[in-house]
């Protein structure tokens, strides 16, 4: 027997009001929101008790809740900060220098690491520069020769944003010089770009990294985000990103977007209030 969709959800909202009006009148309210609005609403399962029903919806009605405060935030910021590397941009830069440079295998292994968010970050970037520790002139040859690969939809976001009056910064524990070609690509200013810098001695050998920058710790970026609060007074303020150095930064920022369109990290889906795969969710939800 074909039943058509509209029959269907007739039929799931009648079974479930007459399951969940006996353990919780609240319950009831809360599924037919979920069909009034068209929202993904929990499997049906009739082997689940009134008290697991109402669990199921509890915990399905909070996230929505999540949900919904996390859209009005992201249309009130008035500043929206970017992870650059695997958000803005769709590879980690540090391990594509470190491919330039004949070091890839090694760097890549502990950017991994690192991105899990276990590792000290200092001390992550310390030892990964030190395996690659590029020339002033293979950074400069990187940077011209190749060419970043922008995430599908973001340049469309910046550009929604800006028409929109609202700041964008790019916040990185990548490098400033690498990211700077990013930042103009987006007619992101090159101040609003927060990242590290790489030092060099005067022959062109590899020196360390400046280690005044925010971004050059643990919490970095998080530091990063209060300098802007404090600095241009902003109320709203929404960090995008697909790790958990960004999600760390959340507090201070208002709210925490976690993107997971190049690199899927389960960890930062599950402490996301708003996860989101494609640019476009966020396009969208200026525009409604
Ligand atoms: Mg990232």
């Amino acid at each position: 027997m074909v039943i058509s969709s509209s029959s269907r959800n007739l039929l799931v909202s009648r079974i479930y009001h007459v399951i969940a009006a006996r353990s919780q009148r609240r319950t009831v309210t809360t599924y037919h929101h979920y069909l009034n609005h068209n929202q993904t609403h929990p499997p049906l399962n009739p082997h689940l008790s009134s008290l697991q029903l109402t669990r199921t919806l509890s915990s399905s009605s909070a996230k929505m809740s999540n949900l919904n405060q996390a859209k009005n935030i992201w249309r009130k910021a008035n500043a929206v900060c970017f992870d650059v590397d695997s958000t803005v941009i769709q590879e980690e830069a540090i391990d594509e220098l470190a491919k330039y440079c004949g070091k890839g295998d090694e760097v890549q292994q502990l950017t991994m690491e690192a991105m899990k968010g276990g590792m000290d970050f200092r001390q992550a970037l310390a030892i990964r520069l030190d395996i690659i520790r590029p020339t002033s002139t293979q950074l400069r040859n990187f940077i011209h020769g190749e060419k970043h690969r922008l995430t599908p939809y973001v340049k469309e976001l910046v550009y929604e944003l800006h028409k929109r009056e609202k700041e964008v910064y790019l916040i990185s524990g990548g490098f400033k010089s690498i990211i700077i070609p990013v930042a103009k690509d987006l007619n992101i200013p090159t101040s609003n770009v927060y990242a590290n810098k790489l030092k060099f001695y005067y022959d062109g050998e590899y020196a360390g990294f400046d280690e005044n920058q925010l971004t050059s710790r643990s919490g970095g970026k998080g530091a990063a985000v209060r300098d802007l609060k404090e600095k241009h007074g902003y109320e709203t303020v929404v960090m995008v990103g697909d790790g958990m150095t960004d999600w760390e930064a959340a507090p201070p920022a208002d709210l925490f977007i976690g993107f997971g369109g190049n690199a899927y990290r389960p960890e930062v889906k599950n402490k996301s209030k708003w996860y989101v795969t494609d640019f476009r969710d966020l396009v969208n939800e200026l525009r409604d």
